[in-house]
This record gives structure tokens, sequence and C-alpha cells, in this order.
């Protein structure tokens, strides 16, 4: 039997989509009505009628249920467009956890009634651990308004300017200060011009290699059979994917059809953008996260009209308003900007996925580097693998060597340098080649080490490594384990043991030292501060302005540098060791990618991996650019803990400004659910403090779910949320939820 009550929003292109009615759904139509489809509903005073969409079929009267009217009749029969993306956000809502509101939210473009003007945008411009170390600081430095926009910035990544000053109590100072600091961007919108003449499209520039037209041609044949299992195309770059991905499309816009490509933004260059336009002209749009809401909404009306029938873009490009989407593409599939930092924090290839299902489209994913998630799924035969082997002007891939700091350390070295990378650097740089010097540093939590012998400590029962904190406890954020922290090392007792900590800065200042020649780039969240920063920089060194560049993760993503010969990597651990169960993916994945920066060019290139753990899979793996051997390790290790692949995790977020509030509230919580989670095998971690326990005054505290049930959790979930309306004790708690969490909290 079908819910009784239907909430109906009955106009969605105004930002009116929190306004839902609610009406009795009559007997009849109780077993066919379905989220998504559109209906007439007697409004106002009853004599007119408007037509609408159901948002949410419920039990739960809002109102005196005497007084509500019945829905009068299904509109159209089938779902159409707007009401698929209604579904899609019904079954974000399910799977993520959110409010039918923030969910509407994402997926359906909203018009502005207001006309903008030139809107400027408040833009965090470092990563969300960047931001926890800010906030840490200017807490500690009792600079309250910084820390009320920090704060802001990092529960949404872009803010209004004009709306957060007034909220937030903000001068132009404080947005100015920050700017300096690198920690924000002001930006006013801009859109991408094509830049391409009709006259000057390129429809062929090559013929496509045997093993690019063999995945394109059994990808089609596999279209024709209905074989609707998504693709992933594992191949480096440089091999053709790129040119795999135009083809297709090219195919799909012969049906008639559209198609979306997802690139993250950061990997999108210039280059990349001018492919597309040359080969499928002004049929192509690109947006970018820099758009206003009205900008990109006029983009999504254009795809609506049939203007635009290629979207490339960001995440948010998935919800582009195709009536006859054939492909979604998503490059570089691993890339963890493909995962919503605010409710629903969904994914995005899993919502691709779904998206094609009901529209019956094609999904094809590619990357160098597939994720742990992809690639099991590749195996297992839910997804279709194709491989390409080599690159398509046939440069090899980079020489890779692992130096052991230990044995540095042993032999009196304690220089960032080791002594190899320095010999390298020194020949490097008599030949006029140029190198890259990588911090993978991320965020701040330090982790506790031994340099000595390598050992890291971690926790006993989750199997990721502990994070020091104030007075020199060391806690375990998933389940909340303790210890003290130890003056030797419990492994082979040296003394030599400690947080691990080192910045660019510090690096810059030792190889100006060691080689006062040279001519030394920075660049980091500090040095990027400006609007362009990040492209002024790797300009300078594109053009030989610079022989060495001293960077964090930003260096090793997009452009090409013809004469990087060497790469040097100089603690690998620093990614290692972070307090999460993803630490070995991310470090193989930047590793490779690191690699893959030597040697662009005619001269074989060379990268050098430091590390206090030579031993470690994901280091040897990287090392011997083996993918499947990382994997089948990876695999192992997530099976063995029951992370994801091999489970499914649900991270609950929870915070109140008062802290007993919330820790009764997180027992409560706990409590309730043990019973059922019990008896569906879900496993209930912590409550524990969250990475960052204590935000602008808000506690914040975190509860892992951890089960093979997918559906298991997806219920439990629910049911949290049910407690989380109904119970007083949980009502001023603020709860989000987190599947198969990337970002932390
Ligand atoms: P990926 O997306 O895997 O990095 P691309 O498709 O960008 O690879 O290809 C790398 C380079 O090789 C690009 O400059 C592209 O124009 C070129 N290229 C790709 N396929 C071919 C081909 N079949 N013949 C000639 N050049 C090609
Ligand atoms: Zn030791
Ligand atoms: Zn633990």
């Amino acid at each position: 039997m079908g819910a009784k009550y239907a909430n109906v929003i009955v106009d969605i292109s105004m930002e009116k989509l929190d306004k839902a009615f609610q009406y009795q759904i009559p007997q009849e139509l109780r077993d066919t009505l379905e989220v998504g489809m559109q209906v007439v509903v007697p409004f106002g005073n009853g004599r007119r009628t408007l037509t609408g969409y159901v948002v949410e079929l419920t039990d739960v009267c809002e109102f005196d249920p005497s007084r509500m009217k019945p829905i009068l009749e299904i509109a159209e029969k089938g779902i159409p467009l707007e009401g698929q993306l209604i579904s899609l956000a019904q079954w974000m809502r399910r799977t993520y956890g959110a409010t039918m509101n923030q969910a509407l939210k994402t997926v359906l473009p909203v018009r502005k009634r207001v006309q903008e003007k030139t809107r400027r945008k408040l833009v965090r411009a470092i990563s969300l651990e960047e931001a926890k170390a800010y906030l840490k600081l200017f807490e500690q430095k009792h600079q309250t308004a910084r820390l009320r926009l920090m704060a802001a910035l990092m529960d949404t990544p872009e803010l209004d300017y004009r709306l957060a000053a007034e909220q937030l109590h903000l001068s132009t100072a404080t947005v100015n200060k920050l700017e300096e600091m690198g920690i924000l961007r002001v930006e006013t919108a801009m859109v991408f011009r094509n830049p391409v003449k009709a006259s000057r499209l390129e429809p062929h520039p090559f013929d496509l290699t045997a093993s690019q037209q063999a995945i394109v041609e059994d990808i089609g044949r596999r279209m024709k059979a209905g074989d609707d299992r998504p693709s992933l195309i594992y191949g480096v770059t440089g091999s053709g994917k790129t040119a795999v991905y135009l083809e297709l499309i090219a195919g799909i816009l012969r049906q008639g059809k559209e198609a979306i490509v997802l690139i993250p933004e950061i990997a999108l260059t210039f280059q990349t953008a001018l492919r597309f336009y040359k080969r499928f002209g002004d049929a192509v749009s690109i947006i970018n996260s820099r758009l206003s809401q009205g900008e990109r909404y006029d983009q999504f009306e254009r795809a609506r009209r049939g203007e635009v029938r290629v979207m490339i873009g960001p995440r948010s490009a998935l919800f582009t308003p195709f009536q006859n989407l054939g492909m979604i593409v998503i490059d570089e599939e691993h890339e963890a900007s493909y995962k919503s930092e605010t409710a629903p924090r969904y994914h995005a290839r899993e919502t691709a996925i779904e998206r094609a299902r009901m529209t019956d489209a094609f999904v094809v994913l590619g990357s160098a580097t597939p994720s742990v998630e992809a690639y099991e799924k590749a195996c297992n035969g839910t997804y279709c693998l194709y491989r390409l082997e080599q690159r398509i002007f046939g440069q090899a891939l980079p020489k890779v060597e692992v130096v052991d700091l230990r044995e540095e350390l042993k032999s009196g070295n304690r220089s960032i340098l080791s002594g190899r990378l320095r010999a390298l650097m020194e020949e490097r740089l008599k030949k006029g080649q140029q190198v890259m010097l990588f911090l993978n540093r991320r965020g701040y939590a330090g982790f506790v080490s031994c340099r000595a012998c390598g050992h890291v400590l971690k926790c006993p029962h989750c199997d990721v490594s502990l994070s020091l904190h104030k007075g020199g406890r060391m806690v375990c954020h998933y389940c909340g384990y303790e210890e003290q922290t130890k003056r030797e090392c419990p492994s082979c007792g040296s003394p030599y043991i400690g947080a691990f900590r080192a910045g660019t800065q510090q690096v810059v200042e030792i190889v100006e030292r060691e080689f006062p020649k040279a001519r030394v780039l920075r660049m980091d969240m500090d040095t990027t501060r400006n609007k362009d920063g990040h492209e002024r920089i790797l300009e300078a060194f594109a053009e030989g302005r610079a022989d060495i560049l001293v960077g964090t993760q930003m260096i090793v993503k997009g452009h090409d540098f013809p004469s990087v010969t060497l790469v040097g990597v100089l603690a690998a651990d620093l990614s290692l060791y972070t307090n999460d169960y993803r630490a070995s993916e991310r470090t193989f994945q930047l590793l490779t990618q690191a690699a893959g920066r030597a040697g662009r060019g005619r001269e074989a290139g060379i990268a050098v991996i430091q590390t206090y753990s030579p031993k470690h899979y994901s280091i040897r793996a990287a090392a011997a650019q083996d993918y499947e051997q990382f994997f089948q390790k990876e695999l192992g290790y997530r099976r063995l803990m029951e992370y994801p692949p091999a489970a499914s995790l649900l991270a609950v977020y929870l915070s109140d400004k008062e802290r007993e509030r919330l820790e009764e509230g997180a027992a409560y919580l706990k409590e309730n659910l043990k019973k059922y989670s019990e008896s569906k095998r879900v496993q209930m971690i912590g409550p524990a403090d969250a990475s960052v326990a204590k935000v602008n005054d808000v506690y914040r505290k975190v509860i892992y779910l951890k089960g093979r049930d997918p559906q298991a959790l997806t219920e439990l979930k629910e049911q949290m949320e049910l407690l989380w309306q109904r119970e007083s004790i949980l009502q001023q708690l603020t709860i989000q939820f987190d599947r198969n969490p990337m970002n932390g909290f």
C-alpha cells in the first residue's frame, strides 16, 4: 500500500524549492504515484488548479488532514525530465542523507528572481585539511571574525560576498586579509568562450590507434546490445583516453543524443577545452565552479533547449538537464573532488551511474590510477574494463628510485635532501634541466613516527595512524582510542620519535643554501594566494624562468613540463600516514602522478621517492609503477579491516555548542540503535572526537557505521533521521551523514 500524503512543489524554476505543499493521495492513485511525477492539484482557495511535481511520498501528516486537499490527477504519463532529476534527488537523499530540499537544490538549476549584476563570491582556495589548520590558528589567536569566516567556508566552499558579510558581520578588512593569506579568492563569474570559429573545426585530427579503435568499437557494440554496464578505461596519462571519449561522444551526437563530461577543475586545461571545441564547436559548453548560479542556469537552459549538446565541467555538470542524455564520461574518476563536501555528500561516479540507469545512458570512466572502488567493480564484472597500455608517442615511463631515509639518518645525514637526490639535482641542474621537489603534505594533524626505524604509531583497532593532540595525547579519529606519546620508539627503542612536520618554506631555504646559483620557485597555499597565482607560477616555470619548483600536491596535476627530468618526493610518508583508510590509495596516486611529471619530453626522467617506509606496498608498487600489485594489497587490507569497497562505511557527524548535550546525544543515538545495528550486522564505532574536535566553539563528534550490506546502512541512517526529528535530546544537534567518506570532518 502506497503512502497517504504527497509533498508537491508547484514552481521549480524560482527559488521556491523549499516551498512544498502537502496533499492527500486519493485511494486510486496510491499504487501508481511516484516521486518525480507531474500532478494536477487545487491551489489557493481551491478554484485554481496548477501542475506540480511530487517530491516526496510520506505517511507523516504535516497539518490537519480534514483541511488537506487531494491530488486531482496525474498530469502526464511517464516521468518528465524535471521529474527524473527529482527522483535522482530522492535517491541521493536516501543514499547519502540530506533533507529533500538540500537534495533538490543540488540537482535542479535554480533561477534567481532578482537580476544578478556582477555578483561577487568568496571561494575557499585551500583544502579542507588546510582550512582546519587555519581554524585552529585563528582560534588560538582569538581572531573571531576570521574564525567565523573560516568556519563558514569550511561548511560551504563558496559564499555570496554580500550575504556572508552581512550574516557573519565581516568587515572588508577581514575578507581582504584572508584573501591576502591565500585562504580565499574573491571572484566575479566568468564564462568560458568558444575560441574556435566554425570554419576551423577539426572533426578528425588523426586516426585512432588500433587499441583506441578497439575500445570505441566494443563500447559501441555493447551499447547496441543493451549491455549497459559502466566502462572503465585504465590507461596512463598520454595513452589516448581523451581521444577515445571524443570519438564516443561523436557517435552519441550522431544518434541525436547528448553527453556530459566530468573533468576535475584542476585538470581541465585550456588544451583539453580546445580539443572539445575543435571537435564539436558551439555544441560544447564548459562550466566551472566560478560561474554564478544565474550563469550556470543559463548554460543549463541552453542545454535544455538543445543549443548545447556536450556539457563539460566539474561534478555539478552531472545535473545538466539534457532531454536525451546518451553518455556520461568521468575522467580521472579517482579524484576526491568528485565527492561533495556539503549535504547531500554525494559521489559523482555513483550518482552518474544512477542517473544513467534512469535515462538509459551509458557511463564511461577513465583513470591512470583507478580508485579501488572502480577497479574492484571492473575486476568482478560489474564494470567493463578496457586498457590502454602505451603512451601514444611511445615515451618511456620514468625510472623510479626509492631512498631509505632511515639509512640517511644512520650515516649522519639529517637534511631533507638525501645524498642520492642531491647528487642527481646537481647533475641535472648542470645540464640546464629542471627539477621538481614535491612535499605531499596533507593537512595538519601530525602523526607520530620513528626516524630511526620508520615505525608509525597506529590505532590497534582501526589500523590508521594516531594523531597527535595538544598535551601529548595521541588519538584515533575513528574509534576514539587514546594513548600518551612515547619518549622512545616502541619498536626499536630509539629516541628519534616525534611528530612529522615539514613545510615548503623550509625546503626552499635548504635548497637555496645548497644550490645558491639555482633559481627556486615555491608553490603552495601561501604563494598561490592571488587570483592567478597558481597559473603564474606554473607559467614562469614552464618558460624556464626557474630551475627548481618546490611545492605541495598542486604541482603534480595537469600541466606538462618537457624540461623536467627529475622529480623528488621528499617524504612519501606525509600522505601515507594521514589518519584515514584511504591514505595508502592516495599516496599511490600522488606518487604515480608525481613520477609521471618526470620525462614528459624527449629525455628520460628519474623520480626519487624518499621515505622511512621503503617496504610499504604503496611505495613499492608506485616505484615499480605496478597498479595491479598495489590494488591487490590494498584490497586485502580493506577486506581485512572491512573498509570500502569490501564493506560500506557511514560517518555520522554530530555537532553542538553544548559539549554535554552533544555527548549525551551521541551516546543516546548509539544506545538506541545498538539492537537494530546488531541485527543488521552493522558495527558501530565511536563516538570519537572529530579530527578537529571543536570549531568556533562548536564541539564535533563522529560515529562510524560499518557493514557489508549497504542497504542496512541506509536503513540505519533513516532510523537516525527519525530519532533526530522526534527526540528532544537530539533536536538541538546538527547531524550530517557522509557515506564512504573521502574528505573527513
Ligand atoms: P590521455 O587522455 O590518456 O592523457 P590523450 O587522448 O590526451 O591521452 O592523448 C595524448 C596525446 O596524444 C594528445 O596530444 C593527443 O592529441 C594525442 N593523440 C591521442 N590519440 C592519438 C592518435 N591516435 N594519433 C595521434 N595522436 C594522438
Ligand atoms: Zn624505531
Ligand atoms: Zn581506532
